[in-house]
Protein backbone atom coordinates (compact mmCIF):
# COMPACT_ATOMS: atom_id res chain seq x y z
CA UNK A 1 0.00 0.00 0.00
CA UNK A 2 1.17 3.29 -0.76
CA UNK A 3 1.90 5.96 2.07
CA UNK A 4 0.90 8.98 -0.54
CA UNK A 5 -2.50 9.91 -0.75
CA UNK A 6 -3.61 9.91 -4.28
CA UNK A 7 -4.14 13.09 -6.42
CA UNK A 8 -6.63 14.13 -9.15
CA UNK A 9 -6.11 17.64 -10.27
CA UNK A 10 -8.36 19.16 -13.10
CA UNK A 11 -6.57 21.92 -15.32
CA UNK A 12 -9.40 23.97 -16.97
CA UNK A 13 -7.23 26.11 -18.89
CA UNK A 14 -8.36 28.84 -20.69
CA UNK A 15 -11.93 27.62 -20.04
CA UNK A 16 -15.24 28.60 -18.35
CA UNK A 17 -16.12 32.09 -16.68
CA UNK A 18 -16.45 32.61 -13.03
CA UNK A 19 -20.39 31.72 -12.95
CA UNK A 20 -19.45 28.41 -15.28
CA UNK A 21 -16.34 27.58 -13.00
CA UNK A 22 -19.31 27.90 -9.91
CA UNK A 23 -21.46 25.65 -11.54
CA UNK A 24 -19.12 23.17 -12.58
CA UNK A 25 -17.51 23.06 -9.07
CA UNK A 26 -21.05 22.71 -7.62
CA UNK A 27 -21.82 19.86 -9.86
CA UNK A 28 -18.61 18.31 -9.16
CA UNK A 29 -19.10 17.97 -5.29
CA UNK A 30 -22.71 17.08 -5.58
CA UNK A 31 -21.60 14.11 -7.83
CA UNK A 32 -18.98 13.29 -5.42
CA UNK A 33 -21.10 13.58 -2.01
CA UNK A 34 -23.75 11.31 -3.85
CA UNK A 35 -20.98 8.75 -4.37
CA UNK A 36 -19.95 8.99 -0.85
CA UNK A 37 -17.15 10.62 -2.19
CA UNK A 38 -13.66 9.86 0.89
CA UNK A 39 -11.59 13.09 0.09
CA UNK A 40 -9.59 11.64 2.51
CA UNK A 41 -8.62 8.53 0.10
CA UNK A 42 -8.24 10.84 -2.83
CA UNK A 43 -7.48 14.65 -2.53
CA UNK A 44 -9.73 16.28 -5.28
CA UNK A 45 -8.32 19.77 -6.92
CA UNK A 46 -9.56 22.07 -9.71
CA UNK A 47 -7.25 24.76 -11.63
CA UNK A 48 -9.49 27.36 -12.86
CA UNK A 49 -8.63 30.55 -14.47
CA UNK A 50 -7.43 33.47 -12.23
CA UNK A 51 -10.63 35.73 -12.96
CA UNK A 52 -12.42 32.19 -11.71
CA UNK A 53 -10.65 31.77 -8.16
CA UNK A 54 -12.55 34.57 -6.01
CA UNK A 55 -15.53 33.16 -7.04
CA UNK A 56 -14.65 29.69 -6.35
CA UNK A 57 -13.39 30.65 -3.16
CA UNK A 58 -16.73 32.01 -1.83
CA UNK A 59 -18.27 28.93 -3.21
CA UNK A 60 -16.12 26.56 -0.95
CA UNK A 61 -15.97 28.34 1.95
CA UNK A 62 -19.63 29.11 2.13
CA UNK A 63 -20.27 25.35 1.38
CA UNK A 64 -17.73 24.10 3.16
CA UNK A 65 -16.68 21.74 0.03
CA UNK A 66 -13.93 19.59 0.56
CA UNK A 67 -13.17 20.38 -3.05
CA UNK A 68 -9.05 22.28 -3.29
CA UNK A 69 -8.30 24.89 -6.08
CA UNK A 70 -5.29 25.41 -8.07
CA UNK A 71 -3.93 28.49 -9.85
CA UNK A 72 -2.44 27.64 -13.36
CA UNK A 73 0.57 29.34 -13.18
CA UNK A 74 2.36 31.85 -10.59
CA UNK A 75 4.59 34.63 -10.72
CA UNK A 76 7.77 34.35 -9.88
CA UNK A 77 7.77 37.87 -8.38
CA UNK A 78 6.60 38.80 -5.20
CA UNK A 79 5.11 42.69 -6.19
CA UNK A 80 6.28 45.60 -8.36
CA UNK A 81 6.37 46.52 -12.03
CA UNK A 82 5.23 43.09 -13.80
CA UNK A 83 2.22 44.07 -15.62
CA UNK A 84 0.05 41.28 -16.37
CA UNK A 85 1.65 38.59 -13.05
CA UNK A 86 -0.29 37.53 -10.13
CA UNK A 87 1.77 36.64 -6.77
CA UNK A 88 1.99 33.67 -5.00
CA UNK A 89 1.05 35.82 -2.00
CA UNK A 90 -2.00 37.30 -3.79
CA UNK A 91 -3.11 33.49 -4.56
CA UNK A 92 -2.25 32.04 -0.56
CA UNK A 93 -5.06 35.45 0.12
CA UNK A 94 -7.30 33.37 -2.03
CA UNK A 95 -6.98 30.02 -0.67
CA UNK A 96 -5.23 28.49 -3.33
CA UNK A 97 -3.78 25.47 -2.07
CA UNK A 98 -1.41 25.01 -5.32
CA UNK A 99 -0.57 26.04 -8.27
CA UNK A 100 0.48 23.96 -11.63
CA UNK A 101 4.10 25.48 -12.80
CA UNK A 102 5.87 25.12 -15.88
CA UNK A 103 2.68 23.23 -17.84
CA UNK A 104 4.05 22.38 -21.05
CA UNK A 105 2.01 25.37 -22.56
CA UNK A 106 3.41 27.65 -20.77
CA UNK A 107 6.86 26.47 -21.86
CA UNK A 108 6.15 26.75 -24.95
CA UNK A 109 3.56 29.53 -25.79
CA UNK A 110 5.40 31.81 -22.94
CA UNK A 111 9.38 30.48 -23.47
CA UNK A 112 9.67 29.25 -19.86
CA UNK A 113 12.92 27.82 -18.41
CA UNK A 114 13.67 25.60 -16.06
CA UNK A 115 15.05 28.27 -14.71
CA UNK A 116 11.88 30.45 -14.27
CA UNK A 117 9.90 26.83 -13.02
CA UNK A 118 12.78 26.77 -10.29
CA UNK A 119 11.94 30.20 -9.20
CA UNK A 120 8.13 30.14 -9.46
CA UNK A 121 8.23 27.00 -7.59
CA UNK A 122 10.52 28.89 -4.92
CA UNK A 123 8.01 32.07 -4.53
CA UNK A 124 4.71 29.08 -4.15
CA UNK A 125 6.53 27.34 -1.24
CA UNK A 126 7.17 30.71 0.24
CA UNK A 127 3.42 31.75 0.32
CA UNK A 128 2.54 27.90 1.26
CA UNK A 129 1.45 26.98 -1.89
CA UNK A 130 2.11 23.64 -3.12
CA UNK A 131 3.77 23.45 -6.52
CA UNK A 132 2.68 20.70 -9.00
CA UNK A 133 5.49 20.89 -11.20
CA UNK A 134 5.10 19.98 -14.66
CA UNK A 135 7.50 17.89 -16.80
CA UNK A 136 7.35 15.85 -19.84
CA UNK A 137 9.03 15.29 -23.19
CA UNK A 138 7.86 16.26 -27.04
CA UNK A 139 7.25 13.59 -29.59
CA UNK A 140 10.21 14.01 -31.46
CA UNK A 141 12.60 13.15 -27.78
CA UNK A 142 10.46 10.43 -27.19
CA UNK A 143 10.76 8.55 -30.28
CA UNK A 144 14.75 9.15 -30.37
CA UNK A 145 14.02 7.22 -26.72
CA UNK A 146 15.28 10.22 -25.08
CA UNK A 147 12.63 10.83 -22.80
CA UNK A 148 13.81 9.67 -19.61
CA UNK A 149 17.27 11.61 -19.97
CA UNK A 150 15.27 14.99 -21.28
CA UNK A 151 12.62 14.67 -18.47
CA UNK A 152 14.83 14.19 -15.70
CA UNK A 153 16.96 16.82 -16.85
CA UNK A 154 13.54 19.31 -16.72
CA UNK A 155 13.03 18.34 -12.77
CA UNK A 156 16.84 18.60 -12.04
CA UNK A 157 16.76 21.79 -13.20
CA UNK A 158 12.78 22.97 -11.53
CA UNK A 159 14.36 21.56 -8.13
CA UNK A 160 17.85 22.93 -8.38
CA UNK A 161 18.88 24.77 -4.89
CA UNK A 162 15.82 23.28 -3.33
CA UNK A 163 16.28 21.30 0.31
CA UNK A 164 14.43 18.13 0.52
CA UNK A 165 12.03 20.16 2.94
CA UNK A 166 11.08 22.33 -0.14
CA UNK A 167 11.19 19.28 -2.51
CA UNK A 168 9.12 17.45 0.33
CA UNK A 169 6.46 20.29 -0.18
CA UNK A 170 6.20 19.84 -3.87
CA UNK A 171 3.99 17.56 -6.51
CA UNK A 172 5.47 16.76 -9.86
CA UNK A 173 3.33 15.72 -12.90
CA UNK A 174 4.42 13.65 -15.76
CA UNK A 175 3.22 14.80 -18.83
CA UNK A 176 4.21 13.91 -22.33
CA UNK A 177 3.58 16.75 -24.44
CA UNK A 178 2.42 14.29 -27.37
CA UNK A 179 0.06 13.00 -24.96
CA UNK A 180 -1.45 16.53 -24.19
CA UNK A 181 -4.86 16.94 -25.50
CA UNK A 182 -4.22 14.84 -28.58
CA UNK A 183 -5.97 11.58 -27.26
CA UNK A 184 -3.16 9.79 -27.74
CA UNK A 185 -2.63 8.69 -23.62
CA UNK A 186 0.84 7.01 -22.86
CA UNK A 187 0.45 3.36 -22.02
CA UNK A 188 0.50 2.42 -18.19
CA UNK A 189 3.96 1.42 -18.63
CA UNK A 190 5.56 4.17 -19.87
CA UNK A 191 3.63 6.21 -17.09
CA UNK A 192 5.11 3.98 -14.69
CA UNK A 193 8.65 3.96 -16.27
CA UNK A 194 9.05 7.57 -15.97
CA UNK A 195 7.13 7.73 -12.60
CA UNK A 196 9.81 5.58 -10.87
CA UNK A 197 12.67 7.24 -12.80
CA UNK A 198 11.63 10.94 -11.38
CA UNK A 199 11.08 8.96 -8.00
CA UNK A 200 14.49 7.50 -8.17
CA UNK A 201 16.23 10.65 -9.38
CA UNK A 202 15.20 12.51 -6.30
CA UNK A 203 16.02 9.51 -4.12
CA UNK A 204 19.31 10.03 -5.27
CA UNK A 205 20.21 14.18 -5.60
CA UNK A 206 17.57 15.19 -2.85
CA UNK A 207 16.57 12.89 0.04
CA UNK A 208 15.24 8.61 -0.12
CA UNK A 209 12.13 9.57 2.54
CA UNK A 210 11.29 12.73 0.70
CA UNK A 211 11.15 10.36 -2.83
CA UNK A 212 9.17 7.92 -1.38
CA UNK A 213 6.45 10.44 0.17
CA UNK A 214 6.66 12.40 -3.55
CA UNK A 215 3.12 12.49 -5.24
CA UNK A 216 3.91 11.98 -8.92
CA UNK A 217 1.15 12.45 -11.20
CA UNK A 218 0.58 11.31 -14.70
CA UNK A 219 -1.31 13.68 -17.35
CA UNK A 220 -1.85 13.32 -21.21
CA UNK A 221 -5.89 12.48 -22.25
CA UNK A 222 -6.66 10.96 -19.01
CA UNK A 223 -10.15 10.18 -18.87
CA UNK A 224 -12.30 7.94 -16.83
CA UNK A 225 -12.76 4.73 -18.95
CA UNK A 226 -8.41 4.66 -18.88
CA UNK A 227 -8.05 5.94 -15.07
CA UNK A 228 -7.48 2.87 -13.69
CA UNK A 229 -5.18 1.58 -15.68
CA UNK A 230 -3.14 4.65 -15.42
CA UNK A 231 -3.15 4.36 -12.09
CA UNK A 232 -2.32 1.02 -11.71
CA UNK A 233 1.44 1.69 -11.93
CA UNK A 234 2.89 1.66 -8.40
CA UNK A 235 4.63 5.06 -8.72
CA UNK A 236 1.93 6.81 -10.06
CA UNK A 237 -0.12 8.91 -7.37
CA UNK A 238 -2.92 10.54 -9.16
CA UNK A 239 -3.51 12.32 -12.83
CA UNK A 240 -3.31 16.11 -14.02
CA UNK A 241 -6.59 16.04 -16.38
CA UNK A 242 -7.37 18.41 -19.31
CA UNK A 243 -10.01 18.08 -21.39
CA UNK A 244 -11.75 15.99 -19.29
CA UNK A 245 -12.06 17.73 -16.12
CA UNK A 246 -14.48 20.33 -17.78
CA UNK A 247 -17.17 17.83 -18.00
CA UNK A 248 -18.65 16.00 -14.57
CA UNK A 249 -19.49 13.00 -16.12
CA UNK A 250 -15.75 12.00 -16.71
CA UNK A 251 -13.87 13.96 -14.24
CA UNK A 252 -16.57 12.74 -10.88
CA UNK A 253 -15.29 9.40 -12.07
CA UNK A 254 -11.76 9.94 -12.57
CA UNK A 255 -11.61 11.40 -8.63
CA UNK A 256 -13.22 8.27 -7.27
CA UNK A 257 -12.34 5.69 -9.84
CA UNK A 258 -11.23 2.91 -7.11
C1 LIG B 1 -3.05 18.95 -19.30
O1 LIG B 1 -3.12 19.96 -19.96
O2 LIG B 1 -2.50 19.01 -18.19
C2 LIG B 1 -3.61 17.70 -19.85
C3 LIG B 1 -3.20 16.57 -19.35
O3 LIG B 1 -4.55 17.81 -20.85
P1 LIG B 1 -5.45 16.63 -21.49
O4 LIG B 1 -5.96 15.81 -20.35
O5 LIG B 1 -6.54 17.34 -22.22
O6 LIG B 1 -4.55 15.83 -22.38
Amino acid sequence: DSPRTPLMVGNWKLNLDHLQAIDLVQKLAWTLKDAEHDYDLTEVVVAPTFTSLRSVQTLVDGDKLPIKYASQDVSSHASGAYTGEVSAEQLAKLGVSFAIIGHSERREYHNETDELVNAKILAALGQGITPILCVGEPLEVRQASEHVAYTLAQLDGALAGLSPEQVGGIVVAYEPVWAIGTGEVATPDDAQEMAQAIRARVAETVDADVAAGLRILYGGSVKADNVKEIMAGADVDGALVGGASLKVDQFAPIAGFR
